[in-house]
């Protein structure tokens, strides 16, 4: 006999959104994460009354109307839409890629002037059938976009040259001929008001909670807990690496509390240039129009991640994939044991998706 039906490794968006349905199906779940704190990389620390996304910033977009309303059970959502700057040398630029962008950099102002101009750019690269990012961001937006926007910040987002990049990754940003600073094209976007740990919370009401708590101890020590397991870790990892370690990203997070109420003006700024170590600075508080005395700010530093480390991104490239794929071979002859959410299934997910594959799972089970 097993004390729960389902033991859920990992408090974050996945495992909650699963840990909450099972619950309300009569199951009886154990949810355990290695941190000490719920929410996983969505999870805010409070500091100076403002929420702090401790794991880099998260913005919460979909066009997928069954996720929103499902998040909007467990929050009302304010009116934040994410509308990035970009600081390149002395040069200060619009996101996403749009007529604002355009004008700034060429001077002009009708879309005609901007098409022309693109249009030209990229003609003198020869590329038509784009085979890795550098390739796709020149063909789409020419040489000026891709210097100055684009090579710098991907190099050091993903420590890798932009021609060993799959294409997808460039692919997630809009690119449009209007002058619409909106950085998602999604039906609906917005923080949740209270914070994202206090979604995680509502999702884990009335469960048991065990943080601090690794998995694969927890499991040697109690083998025979739960019937069945739902594994939001890595996936390489629960597989003691066998067949060799995948890739990630890492973040490390420079965070400062600052003596002014106003520090950027917004709350993204991406410094696209190679020569500035970091990615990109967040101010916490403009995602929540905070009118607190102070502000809170982290740079963003990225570097390839090691054991040890928190993942943060899948590195999606094919050698990556085709490991991953090996892996999920073994994972399907695991007797049940579920592997889901960004590290479960290697997969560059944003938060409406990682809903969305619970939900899916869900159906399945
Ligand atoms: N990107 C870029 N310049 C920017 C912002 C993003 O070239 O100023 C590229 C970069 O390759 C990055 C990708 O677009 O990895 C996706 O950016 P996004 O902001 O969606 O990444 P996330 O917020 O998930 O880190």
């Amino acid at each position: 006999m097993h004390q729960y039906d389902y033991l859920i490794a990992g408090a974050g968006l996945y495992g909650a959104v699963m840990a909450h349905e099972l619950n309300k199906r009569g199951k009886k779940c154990l949810v355990i994460d290695r941190r000490d704190h719920i929410a996983g990389n969505i999870y805010c620390e409070d500091i100076e009354g403002i929420h702090v996304h401790k794991y880099g910033a998260h913005i919460f977009h979909t066009s997928n109307k069954k996720v929103w309303e499902y998040m909007n059970q467990f929050a009302e959502f304010n009116n934040y839409i994410n509308s990035p700057i970009a600081v390149y040398k002395e040069e200060l630029y619009n996101l996403p890629f749009n007529m604002n962008t355009f004008s700034k950099m060429w001077g002009i102002r009708t879309p005609q002037e901007a098409k022309e101009m693109i249009a030209k750019q990229v003609a003198q690269t020869n590329i038509t059938d784009p085979q890795n990012l550098e390739e796709q961001a020149l063909s789409l937006a020419g040489r000026d976009v891709y210097e100055k926007l684009i090579k710098g910040y991907t190099e050091k987002q993903w420590g890798r040259d932009c021609k060993d990049l799959p294409a997808f990754i460039i692919k997630r940003l809009p690119f449009r001929y209007t002058y619409d600073n909106n950085y998602f094209n999604d039906r609906y976007q917005g923080i949740p008001v209270g914070g994202y740990t206090a979604v995680v919370e509502k999702m884990l009401e009335g469960m048991e909670v065990r943080t601090g708590t690794d998995f694969f101890e927890f499991r040697e020590e109690n083998p025979d807990i739960a019937e069945t397991i739902i594994f939001t870790g890595m996936i390489d990892e629960y597989f003691g690496y066998k067949l060799g370690a995948l890739e990630y990203r890492s973040v490390r997070f420079e965070t400062e509390v600052l003596d002014c109420d106003n520090y950027q003006g917004n709350a993204v700024v991406n410094y696209t240039e190679r020569e500035v170590p970091y990615t990109r600075i967040i101010e916490h508080k403009h995602f929540e129009f905070g009118k607190q005395e102070k502000t809170v700010i982290s740079r963003e530093y990225s570097s390839e991640w090691k054991v040890g480390m928190d993942p943060y991104y899948p590195v999606n490239d094919e050698k990556n994939n085709s490991l991953f794929e090996q892996y999920k071979e073994l994972a399907a002859g695991e007797q049940n044991v579920i592997f889901g959410g960004r590290l479960g299934d290697y997969k560059y997910y944003d938060m409406d998706k990682v809903v969305e594959a619970a939900l899916n799972r869900l159906e399945e089970i």
